[in-house]
């Protein structure tokens, strides 16, 4: 008997796992009854999530604020050239859907920060850093912290990279190890430029520990930092320790930022830019509105990508918008303000 192409059972699809001891049949169904969120869906995210996606976690929710470019592609492997300017979070959850019709995944085109970070992370059983910033990672981290949930720390860059597991009250978290770093000092991507194997890596190391936190086998990074540096195949870890006075996992002390507006993204004139208050705009009403104005160069489920004058506008549902070709945030809002008029949206 040929069962029909493309279907595949549990058993079928698990059975190396569920053959392999110290895994089972028992860590495969706790897998299965886990959520993990993945912030961030770059070279890190991309790699993580799809071998958390074929391993078999049941919930994958997948955040990211951002669309395909043609500098991804060479890193982020969910990506072709056919993705280019969709929102990276429809196309990934399209992909891991295929990879692994078994799982649940949850596309979330969001600008995470401080007001919706617990609504994003919740009911999640883990945390993956799929990020490129220390000003989103600090966001989480102390989100986590007030959450009780694991965080699996990831960093790459050239051809270097760190992984952790934060879990306070059991472990320092990442503001206890790095603590009141600009992203201002790093070096980014697209200064420092990245190997595409260095967030393969890293992304798949991420998995690992991600698999035997939820799994619970082996022993994970909690306490200890991984440093990794491949020009030499250097790996080391180090232990790492409470920091005392942590304003982040330490009781006291607490403190929280306002939500941010307005965030440059990492290397590119594009700016994100967030409404006063969500808004709840039906995507295809707000087509019909914006290509009366406005060149559409593509409808996808999560976005509308437009060009006004000599910017390219990806307009999301809550009416967040990723504004490119922008040299400062007063032109940006200036254009916001435009595009929100012209939907019948006065701020
Ligand atoms: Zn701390």
């Amino acid at each position: 008997m040929h069962k029909p192409r493309g279907r595949i059972s549990y058993d079928e699809y698990y059975s190396r796992q569920i053959i392999f001891k110290e895994l089972g049949r028992r860590g495969q169904r706790r897998l299965a009854r886990s959520t993990v969120a993945i912030v961030g869906l770059g070279g890190l995210g991309t790699v993580s999530s799809l071998y958390l996606t074929v391993a078999g976690v049941g919930r994958l929710r997948l955040i990211d604020q951002d669309t395909v470019e043609p500098d991804n592609l060479h890193r982020q492997i969910l990506y072709g050239p056919d993705d280019l300017s969709y929102p990276k979070v429809e196309v990934s959850a399209k992909k891991l859907e295929e990879a692994n019709p078994l799982v649940r995944v949850e596309a979330v085109p969001e600008n995470l920060n401080e007001k919706n970070v617990e609504r994003l992370l919740s009911g999640a059983d883990c945390v993956v850093d799929g990020l490129d910033n220390m000003r989103t990672r600090y966001l989480i981290n102390r989100a986590c912290v007030r959450m009780r949930v694991p965080y699996v720390y990831g960093a790459a860059i050239g051809m270097e990279g760190n992984v952790s597991v934060f879990s306070p009250p059991e472990t320092p978290c990442l503001e206890c190890v790095f603590p009141g770093i600009d992203d201002a000092e790093l070096q980014s991507c697209d200064v420092r430029g990245v190997l595409g194997a260095t967030p393969g890596i890293i992304g798949s190391l991420q998995a690992m520990e991600t698999v035997k936190l939820l799994a619970r086998i082996g022993s994970t990074l909690k306490g200890r930092l991984l440093i990794c540096d491949f020009s030499d195949m250097f790996f080391g870890t180090v232990d790492i320790s409470k920091r005392e006075g942590c304003p982040a996992c330490q009781p006291t002390g607490m403190v929280s930022k306002a939500g941010e507006k307005l965030v440059w993204l990492c290397g590119r004139n594009t700016v994100n830019v967030n409404p006063n208050r969500p808004l709840r705009l039906k995507l295809s009403e707000a087509y019909e509105t914006i290509r009366q104005d406005f060149n559409v160069r593509l409808k996808s489920r999560l976005a509308i990508i437009f060009t006004y004058k000599n910017h390219e506008i990806s307009l999301f549902s809550d009416g967040r918008m990723l504004i490119k070709n922008v040299k400062d945030e007063e032109s940006a809002l200036r254009v916001q303000r435009q595009v929100l008029k012209k939907l019948g949206q006065t701020k």
